[in-house]
């Protein structure tokens, strides 16, 4: 029987879809397969096959886990006990919380980075034709991801270049550090790889994911602003010409050093405005949540974007469990006076208990009615984005989810 593989298609889910489909072309033999993708509850169900055997597979983050088991429900109800049909979760939440995915009804779930084994696990249902349900299949990074790009067309959609994947720093309610502890790094043989397909398609903006962006590899095995202009101007050579750097999906972490690095980017980048990862401008909550820098380190590296004609984003985060009124005042605050010296505004984001971090069970903290005001007022002037109001609603989701599934 022909196997249809239907992937649920979401912009936050793109980038892992595109690393399993380049996965399928590197470990996937079967010629007797078709990928459709899909966008909606009513596009999944017309993509299902009855002369197939089917496979809807669901990238799952902790965040969109309430959303996707409303229409996953729907359609499992709609198809009934089919035989042919079978739905596989794997995604951010099913690294953190799997048993949570089981409990909600898939069939399969995939925890860790799964683009070698969901291939070889095709392969494996190939020559039996039968698969298993009701389990957990754990995986780790494939030992080829340094070697290739992982990156393919999926659904006309081509991902950034994921130069670095884990981070060094645990930040206690981080989920990039679930997965994997220590960074791993793109080879020059992978960038290639992906430098090719980018031009094959005519594409002119390059853009990277990396969960600290100034601590790249590319020349040498030590963190530098060198490594970052040799892979620069590696790119130039190869005749790319519009590099945007230090924003998001590469967010900067703020450190006493990063002048040298932001001279390279100032040199080599199209963007003028660039991402810093603050959290907070207080001492005591960088160091609970571990960030491993101060509030002086974003002061710093604030000033030297400034000083090479960038402009600041800064995320912070309210909301932490037992963050006090003084603090987020605090914060607001200290981010004003650094307001007035340097060109920038403040992002603020909420917290949210992401699976697998050690704040999975903690609740956020109720936001008083003086920090309200202070955020209004700074979102008025224009010196704030208010993010942290979607924030709000996803965590009341992610509680929601947790309380239900999570058996805690
Ligand atoms: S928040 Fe940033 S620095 Fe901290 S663990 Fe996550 S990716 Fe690393």
């Amino acid at each position: 029987m022909r196997t249809n593989l239907v992937f649920f298609f979401q912009d936050e889910s793109r980038n892992s879809v595109a690393a399993l489909v380049a996965g399928i072309d590197y470990f996937c033999k079967r010629r007797d397969m078709d990928i459709v993708y899909a966008r909606s509850e009513r596009e999944l169900m017309n993509s299902i096959s009855p002369d197939s055997f089917n496979i809807i597979a669901f990238s799952v983050t902790t965040v969109n886990f309430h959303d996707i088991y409303n229409i996953f429900g729907s359609v499992k109800n709609k198809t009934g006990k089919s035989e042919n049909v079978l739905y596989v979760a794997g995604g951010p939440h099913a690294d953190g919380d799997p048993a949570s995915l089981l409990a909600a009804g898939f069939d399969l779930v995939f925890s860790g980075y799964s683009e070698e084994s969901f291939p070889l696990f095709l392969n494996r249902l190939s020559e039996s034709g039968v698969s298993q349900r009701s389990a957990v299949i754990y995986s780790e990074t494939s030992s080829v991801w340094q070697k290739r790009s992982f990156a393919k067309f999926a659904d006309d959609y081509f991902p950034p270049l994921e130069i670095q994947r884990g981070c060094r720093y645990r930040c206690n309610y981080c989920q990039s550090c679930v997965r994997l502890g220590s960074p791993l790094y793109k080879s020059k043989e992978a960038v290639d790889e992906y430098i090719d397909d980018f031009h094959s398609k005519g594409f002119k903006r390059f853009s990277f994911v990396s969960p600290d962006a100034f601590d790249i590899r590319f020349e040498t095995d030590k963190r530098s602003p060198e490594n970052i202009s040799s892979l620069f101007d590696y790119l130039q050579k190869r005749k790319i010409k519009l590099i945007e750097y230090g924003q998001f999906p590469s967010e900067i972490r703020p450190r006493g050093d990063t002048g040298s690095y932001f001279q390279v980017l100032a040199k080599y980048t199209k963007n003028r405005k660039i991402v810093i990862g603050a959290q907070s401008f207080l001492d005591e909550r960088l160091r609970k949540i571990r960030r491993a820098h101060t509030s002086a380190d974003i002061e710093s590296t604030m000033d030297a974007a400034f000083r090479f004609g960038f402009y600041s984003i800064v995320d912070i985060i309210i909301g932490f469990p037992d963050e006090t009124a003084d603090e987020r005042i605090y914060t607001l605050n200290r981010f004003r006076e650094l307001n007035r010296k340097y060109p920038s505004r403040l992002h603020v984001h909420y917290f949210l208990p992401l699976a697998g971090t050690e704040m999975y069970y903690s609740n956020p903290s109720k936001l008083d009615i003086k920090t309200l005001r202070l955020l209004d007022k700074l979102e008025r002037d224009g010196r704030a984005k208010g993010w942290w109001r979607e924030g709000k609603k996803m965590t009341e989701k992610i509680i929601l989810m947790r309380d239900r599934f999570s058996g805690k």
